[in-house]
């Protein structure tokens, strides 16, 4: 779908997978007006396909949008470009699981000129890819890197808003924390460097016992849907839900006393990964016995059961198409 300054969105088309040619002087090479979003169709017990909660998708999309000066999509043109991707060949997505059909919805400017100001036209497009499960040989806990250097955004920036740049930001600190020997990296505030914000591509929960807490939305980072679904899915299993602020020190003190029970990862791509170990400039620590536990299974049963429809949609979250 395109966008033109004066003309607003127009020429919707579903056309083969071929790749765009683009002009050397196109405003998006060269300052990254660009957002994207990602989310999953699965496969239901009775053959339909349905997608996870794609207005949230498409709200966050319009969030994005506006942070990066774009023109926001509405949320039914979002939905419906994702519906009609999907539905033009529905044995695309996976027979069953944990197994989907991965979405990209994104978006970026198409003008040509190098003076840096919003752009006057656009393309938005959705690609799609299956994604088989993502720990084909059973969770596995992952080990993160605590990066005290680099900071993946800051107060005012674009960390809340899923844009390239914030990942541009992060690869130089992907690549110390694989150099560390460690899965993902850890992002800390950018002033004081002390409160956990979220990992590279995931959100982040601590469980102390029945407690699960998740740290706030400060504005510089991702308000994930897996994490905003985890809020209410850990309320509805009966654990006491918070949101806050959680220091690097409280976090080894915590782990180190026993009162932090489990660390878990949750996003898109893996649902929910538990996090087993911890390392920094300062200090490693492990968090529990280094075992998947006891919360992260539930809580990722959980909500792959309502994705994968083995559970019922309490909350009206999965959208059909059919
Ligand atoms: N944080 C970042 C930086 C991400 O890229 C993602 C993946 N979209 C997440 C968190 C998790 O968000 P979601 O649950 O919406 O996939």
């Amino acid at each position: 779908v395109k966008w033109t300054e004066g003309r607003g969105w127009h020429d919707a088309q579903l056309v083969p997978y071929a790749p765009l040619s683009i002009d050397p002087a196109n405003m998006t090479l060269h300052y990254a007006q660009t957002i994207f979003e990602g989310l999953k169709a699965y496969r239901q017990p009775d053959g339909a396909v349905a997608t996870f909660r794609p207005d949230a998708n498409a709200r966050r999309f319009q969030y994005s949008a506006r942070r990066l000066g774009m023109p926001e999509l509405p949320v039914e043109t979002f939905i419906a470009a994702c519906d009609a991707l999907v539905t033009q060949d529905k044995a695309w997505v996976p027979a069953s699981g944990e197994e989907s059909l991965y979405l990209r919805p994104f978006m970026f400017a198409t003008e040509v000129g190098l003076g840096v100001k919003p752009a006057n036209e656009y393309l938005f497009i959705v690609i799609a890819s299956p994604a088989g499960a993502y720990f084909p040989g059973g969770v596995k806990p992952v080990s993160v890197w605590l990066s005290e250097e680099y900071v993946r955004a800051t107060p005012g920036g674009t960390g809340a808003a899923k844009t390239g740049g914030n990942y541009a930001a992060s690869l130089v600190a992907q690549a110390q924390a694989a150099e560390r020997g460690c899965d993902q990296v850890v992002w800390l505030d950018a002033i004081e460097r002390r409160w956990i914000e979220e990992m590279g591509g995931m959100n982040l929960y601590f469980v102390y016992g029945n407690r699960v807490v998740t740290p706030e939305l400060t504005g510089s980072l991702l308000p994930g849907i897996t994490r905003d679904s985890l809020l209410t899915i850990a309320a509805d299993l009966g654990y006491e839900v918070a949101e806050g602020r959680i220091s690097v020190e409280d976090w080894k003190a915590a782990a180190e006393d026993g009162s932090l029970t489990e660390v878990f990862a949750c996003g898109t791509a893996a649902v929910i990964t538990p996090v087993g170990s911890v390392k920094s400039t300062r200090a490693d620590w492990t968090v529990g016995d280094g075992q998947p536990g006891e919360v992260t299974m539930k809580l990722r049963k959980a909500l792959l059961d309502i994705q994968t429809g083995a559970g019922s949609d309490t909350h009206g979250w999965m959208h059909p198409l059919g």
